[in-house]
C-alpha cells in the first residue's frame, strides 16, 4: 500500500467508531474543545513515539517530563514534599500496581485481602485476580451510593492482619460521588493500614471545582492516613490516551511497586511499572497538553464542565421517567427510570441520536443505569443532548420496557458458568443475540434486547458469557 492509501483505508476503519470529538460520546472519550491541545499533544506524542521508556539514564527527556508531571499534580494534591509520584499507562495500571505494592509490602501476610466499597473500579477486582488478593466488597450507603465508613471498619477487624490494603473513590466512576474519605482514613490510620484514593476520573476535576467554591469533601493528601492516590491524565487532563500518574506519599510507601531482575544473562531490568519497553510517546503528549492549557486553563475548563452539568442535571429533573440516582459531586451524572421504560432501550435511542450513553447493569440492590461522563465539549451541545433525551425516553415509553420470558430469567439465574462446554457458549451468545450456533459471533444492531438479557444473568455468568464473546470476536 502507499501511503495514501493507507490513510484512506485507516480513515475508512475509523468511520464506524464512537466520535472522539465534539462532546456528544459521554464516556470512554474526553474533548476539551481546545484545538492547540489536541494539536500539541499530537505533535508531541509522533516526536517521543519512537523513544523508549525502559531505561530512564538512556532517555533522561523522559524522567525530566516525569517529574515535571508529577511536581505539577503534588501541590494540587496538596501533597507535601515526600510525595513521590510514577507516570502509567492509565487507571488500571496504577491501581494494579497500588495494589502489588500493597501486598508486597507485607511479604508475611497469607491469604491477603483488600477492603473496598462495592461502588470501586472493576480495575481493583483485575488487581484481585491477577495478584491474588482477595476482594472484600462492603456495601455502600443505599441512598447516597457513598462508602460506608463503619461497615468498612468492620470488614477491616473481621479480616485482621490479611488486610494489606483499604480504598475508596474521589468520585466512583459508576455514581459520580465521593466517598467519606477523611472518616475512612481515621480508621485506616487507627490499624496502621494503607489507603488509596482513587481518583483517577476525579484527579484534575476536583481541586478546581474545590477552587471554584464547589463543596468538596476532603479527599486527597491533606487527609492524614491518605497514603496513595490515582489520577488520570488521560481522561480530565485531556491528553492523549495512555497516561496516568500513581502518587505515594512517601518513597517508602511506593518501593515495593520497583522491579529489578539481574537474574539472567541480558541487561539488568529495572522498571517502576509494569510495563518495560514502553513509548514515551504518550508521556510527552502529556507533558505538552498538560504545559499548555496549564492551571488557570485547567479552571476555566472545569468551570465550563461543572456550569455543564449543572445544566444537565437541571434539565434531567425537569424531564418525566428518568431520573438521577444520586446528586453528582462532580461532572459525572447517573440516572435510571421508573417502570414505564428501561435505560438500555433509551441508550440505544440516543445513539441512534448521535448520543453515546453508557448503560450500567443492575448490581446487588442497584438498578441498572445510564452513566454520563460531562466533559468540557458536552457543555454546549447541554440543550441538545436534553432534547435528544426527552425524544428517546420517549421512544421508550412507547416500546415498553423489556421482558425478560420468566423461563429464560430463571434459567439465567440457575446457570453455572463452570459448568458450561464451547457449544453451550455457543447456544446462550445466540440466545442473547450475541451470535450463532455456529459460534460466529456478530455485534448486534441493536444493544437493549442483550443487556436486558445480561442484566438478569448473575455478575459470574455474565462474565462468562462475554468472555466467551470476546474470545469469538477476536478470532
Ligand atoms: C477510568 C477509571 C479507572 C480505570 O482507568 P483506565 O484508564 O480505564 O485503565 C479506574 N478508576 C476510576 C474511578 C476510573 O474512572
Amino acid at each position: 500500500m502507499n501511503s495514501d492509501d493507507i490513510l484512506r483505508r485507516l480513515e475508512e476503519l475509523r468511520a464506524d467508531d464512537l466520535p472522539t470529538h465534539g462532546g456528544r460520546t459521554l464516556a470512554y472519550v474526553y474533548d476539551s474543545g481546545l484545538a492547540e491541545a489536541d494539536r500539541i499533544g499530537k505533535q508531541a506524542l509522533a516526536m517521543y513515539a519512537s523513544t523508549n521508556g525502559l531505561d530512564p539514564t538512556a532517555f533522561p527527556s523522559l524522567l525530566a517530563m516525569e517529574r515535571e508531571l508529577v511536581a505539577f499534580a503534588r501541590p494540587m494534591f496538596h501533597g507535601g514534599e515526600d510525595v513521590v509520584g510514577t507516570v502509567t499507562s492509565g487507571g488500571t495500571e496504577s491501581i494494579l500496581l497500588a495494589v502489588q505494592g500493597a501486598r508486597d509490602a507485607l511479604p508475611g501476610t497469607t491469604a491477603p485481602v483488600m477492603i473496598l466499597p462495592t461502588t470501586i473500579h472493576a480495575a481493583f477486582n483485575k488487581a484481585a485476580h491477577y495478584f491474588g488478593v482477595e476482594r472484600v466488597a462492603v456495601d455502600v450507603d443505599p441512598i447516597t451510593k457513598r462508602a460506608d465508613p463503619a461497615a468498612m471498619a468492620a470488614a477491616m477487624d473481621a479480616y485482621g492482619d490479611r488486610v494489606v490494603l483499604v480504598a475508596a473513590s474521589a468520585p466512583s466512576y459508576a455514581h459520580g460521588v465521593v466517598d467519606p474519605i477523611e472518616e475512612i482514613a481515621a480508621e485506616t490510620i487507627a490499624r496502621g493500614l494503607r489507603l488509596h484514593v482513587d481518583a483517577c476520573i476525579g484527579g484534575w476535576v476536583l481541586p478546581w471545582a474545590e477552587r471554584l467554591g464547589h463543596a468538596v469533601m476532603p479527599w486527597d493528601f491533606r487527609v492524614p492516613g491518605v497514603t496513595s492516590i490515582s489520577a488520570d491524565l488521560h481522561k480530565y487532563a485531556y491528553t492523549p490516551k495512555g497516561v496516568s500518574l500513581l502518587l505515594h506519599a512517601t518513597p517508602d510507601l511506593r518501593r515495593p511497586q520497583f522491579f529489578a531482575s539481574a537474574d539472567w544473562p541480558g541487561y539488568t531490568m529495572l522498571n517502576a511499572t509494569t510495563q518495560s519497553t514502553k513509548s514515551g510517546g504518550p508521556l510527552a503528549a502529556a507533558w505538552a497538553v498538560v504545559n499548555l492549557i496549564g492551571d488557570d486553563g485547567y479552571l476555566d475548563l472545569v468551570r465550563t464542565t461543572l456550569d455543564g452539568t449543572t445544566a444537565l442535571v437541571t434539565g434531567i429533573e425537569a424531564q418525566e421517567h428518568v431520573r438521577l440516582v444520586t446528586r453528582p459531586d462532580s461532572s459525572l451524572v447517573t440516572l435510571d427510570t421508573d417502570e414505564t421504560c428501561d435505560v438500555f432501550t433509551i441508550s440505544d435511542q440516543m445513539l441512534a441520536r448521535g448520543w453515546f450513553v453508557q448503560p450500567q447493569m443492575s448490581y446487588r440492590d442497584m438498578r441498572a443505569s445510564l452513566h454520563l461522563t460531562v466533559c468540557a465539549a458536552t457543555a454546549p451541545a447541554v440543550p441538545e443532548f436534553l432534547t435528544a433525551l426527552a425524544e428517546s425516553v420517549e421512544a421508550a415509553v412507547a416500546a415498553g420496557p423489556i421482558v425478560i420470558d420468566a423461563e429464560l430469567r430463571a434459567a439465567a439465574e440457575s446457570l453455572d458458568p463452570e459448568t458450561l462446554d464451547d457449544a453451550a457458549f455457543d447456544g446462550l451468545l445466540a440466545l442473547a443475540g450475541l451470535g450463532s450456533e455456529t459460534g460466529a459471533v456478530t455485534a448486534p444492531e441493536q444493544m437493549a434486547p442483550v443487556n436486558a438479557l445480561l442484566d438478569v444473568a448473575p455478575p459470574a455468568l455474565r462474565e462468562a458469557l462475554l468472555i466467551a464473546f470476546l474470545d469469538r470476536l477476536s478470532r
